[in-house]
């Protein structure tokens, strides 16, 4: 379905959502709750607990499009301070907000930041125990690439995780979350940040997503096993897991 916005070619996507978080890095945080009402920390924690990280160090999880550093604060409370977790994303603005916060919280010996493209990871075959990606595979031009480098990245037995918004399965709510994202969210974008074509854009590439089990397909095809997924909230958010056995 197309509502109206232009269409963006791949080449142009990447820059497109590079501005995006470059102008909000500093807002991401409060905007993430404005725009999902408070939800997003509810399937966060949702996920961490489906990872259930290890409470031993040595436990390694490669967060990717991690931002601001949400997944990762949360992956290494949950192990008690002993899981490591690098943060990667794309966009040095947002690590410098979640390193700033990673040392208020005084989390910053667990945590290692990267600046580098999910589509091209800096890392040798078989380096993490888990790999988790919340809200940021939507933004990466060619999911399939992504897909197999977290593959290539994980260990033998690791885990992968990702949170990304999905397909609702509720009839009303669905009709209530296409107002809510295409009226409100440009516009709370606009009065955060001055500008709501970038926001449009994000809508849109939540419309463009894979549904559940054409992702699951996706993550098939990418050699994971035993490939799973959970819908939050009637499906607005949904969590898919697989092994890499
Ligand atoms: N994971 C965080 C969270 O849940 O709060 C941040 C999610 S934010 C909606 C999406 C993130 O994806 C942004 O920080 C953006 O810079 C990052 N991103 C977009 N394209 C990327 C790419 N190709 N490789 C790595 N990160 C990317």
């Amino acid at each position: 379905t197309s509502y109206g916005f232009r269409e963006v070619n791949e080449g142009e996507k990447q820059g497109l959502v590079n501005d995006v978080f470059h102008k909000v890095a500093k807002r991401y945080d409060i905007m993430n709750d404005v725009m999902s009402a408070g939800l997003h920390r509810a399937w966060k924690d949702a996920m961490i607990a489906a990872l259930n990280p290890r409470k031993e160090p040595g436990y390694t999880v490669l967060d990717v499009a991690g931002g601001t550093g949400d997944i990762a604060f949360r992956i290494v409370e949950a192990s008690n301070r002993q899981a490591h977790a690098t943060v990667l994303d794309i966009n040095g603005s947002m690590l410098g907000v979640g390193e700033e916060r990673a040392r208020r919280k005084g989390l910053a010996d667990n945590l290692t930041f990267v600046e580098a493209n999910a589509e091209e990871l800096p890392f040798e075959d078989g380096s993490f125990d888990a790999y988790t990606i919340a809200f940021g595979i939507r933004n990466v031009p060619h999911i399939d690439v992504a897909l197999s480098e977290a593959h290539r990245v994980l260990k033998r037995g690791g885990r992968l995780l990702v949170l990304e918004f999905s397909e609702v399965e509720m009839p009303l709510l669905d009709r209530f979350y296409d107002a809510w994202s295409f009226h409100a969210i440009p516009r709370f974008g606009k009065m955060i940040t001055g500008d709501a074509e970038p926001y449009q854009y994000l809508v849109e590439s939540i419309r463009k997503f894979p549904n559940q089990e054409d992702f699951a397909t996706m993550i098939r095809d990418a050699g994971f096993s035993r490939v799973s997924y959970t819908n939050y909230t009637g499906g607005i958010a949904a969590l898919h897991s697989g092994w890499k056995l």
